[in-house]
């Protein structure tokens, strides 16, 4: 029951209304009895820091931050993480004693998928295909997660090799046209390969993102971030190569688990909120 002492937690992005985050939050917070609620808040683009500094005044626990606002959001908090920092963007913020912090809890979700299946990272060899806001949150987990380099895939050589000078500190890391012969080389060796780009996704799902398959090191671990479809054209045909495969599901529940752990205290029941999240994807 939503009382008097109910505190307030939501997600603000433009536009909102689409966000499965309502209701795997609320299933984990009824879940957990804590006496929290969490709802959609729509912001129009153009009224970022009158939403933002208005919900830390009206009191609000905390809350997610969507798109378009992840990297705008930045200049109006407090302090940041460090993954937020390093990434560049903020999906959460906390918000104690009237001072806003933003946190990044895509890196966390990411790295849950490998450990969900004791998969090892330290000193492997990998392969991130895309450039955009994911892969920087990729790249970044698994370089703190120490694998001995990285190589980017991307259409784009400037936008690759910005990514890759941004991280240059943290490790090895190059970037190459999709094209490029030594793409293809590092796809034949790579022990973890990262596909971070919407090729394939609900309704395109026939659609491959621009990698050779053949070239695919069948020992390879092979992670998809997409979670509609559960299993994608890239993910069957890496499978079927032998490759052991991961989809973008554990991430989605493992960065709204983690988020929930710092506007709260308590970690949320993980199995629950994959649950809750499979089921409002086939309703949507
Ligand atoms: P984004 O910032 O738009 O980046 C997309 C990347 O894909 C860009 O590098 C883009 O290339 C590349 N790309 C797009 N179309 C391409 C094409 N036809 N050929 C080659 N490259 C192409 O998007 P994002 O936010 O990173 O999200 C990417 C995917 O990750 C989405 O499917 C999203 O659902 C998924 N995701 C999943 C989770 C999760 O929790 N599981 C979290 C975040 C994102 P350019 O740089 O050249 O434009």
């Amino acid at each position: 029951m939503i009382t008097g002492t109910t505190k307030l937690l939501g997600v603000i992005g433009a536009p909102v209304g689409h966000s499965l985050s309502p209701v795997i939050q609320n299933a984990a917070l009824h879940d957990a009895g804590l006496d929290y609620v969490y709802a959609a808040l729509p912001v129009r683009a153009d009224a970022l820091p009158s939403a933002v500094y208005g919900l830390r005044d009206a009191g609000i626990a905390g809350f997610n931050v969507t798109i378009p606002f992840k990297t705008e959001i930045i200049p109006l908090l407090d302090d940041l993480s460090e993954d937020a920092r390093r990434i560049h963007a903020v999906n959460t913020v906390v918000i104690a004693d009237g001072g806003m912090v933003g946190y990044n809890t895509d890196v966390v979700g990411f790295l849950a998928g490998f450990a969900e299946r004791e998969i090892a990272l330290t000193g492997k060899k990998a392969v991130l295909i895309g450039a955009g806001g994911a892969a920087r949150a990729a790249l970044w987990g698994l370089l703190r997660s120490n694998v001995s380099s990285v190589v980017i895939g991307v259409r784009n050589a400037a936008k690759g090799a910005a990514l890759a000078t941004d991280f240059a500190a943290d490790g090895d890391v190059r970037a190459y046209h999709f094209d490029d012969s030594a793409f293809a080389a590092a796809l034949r060796f790579a022990d973890i390969v990262v596909q971070t780009t919407p090729m394939g996704m609900t309704p395109h799902t026939e659609e491959m993102p621009p990698v050779d398959m053949a070239a695919l090191n069948p020992s390879a671990v092979v992670y998809d971030l997409i979670y509609t479809p559960a299993e994608t054209r890239f993910l069957r045909e890496a499978r079927a190569r032998g490759c052991e495969t991961i989809n973008g599901e554990t991430m989605l529940a493992a960065q709204g688990a983690e988020a929930f752990r710092l506007w709260t205290g308590v970690r949320p029941d993980m199995e629950l909120m994959k649950q809750t999240l499979r089921t409002a994807l086939q309703c949507s």
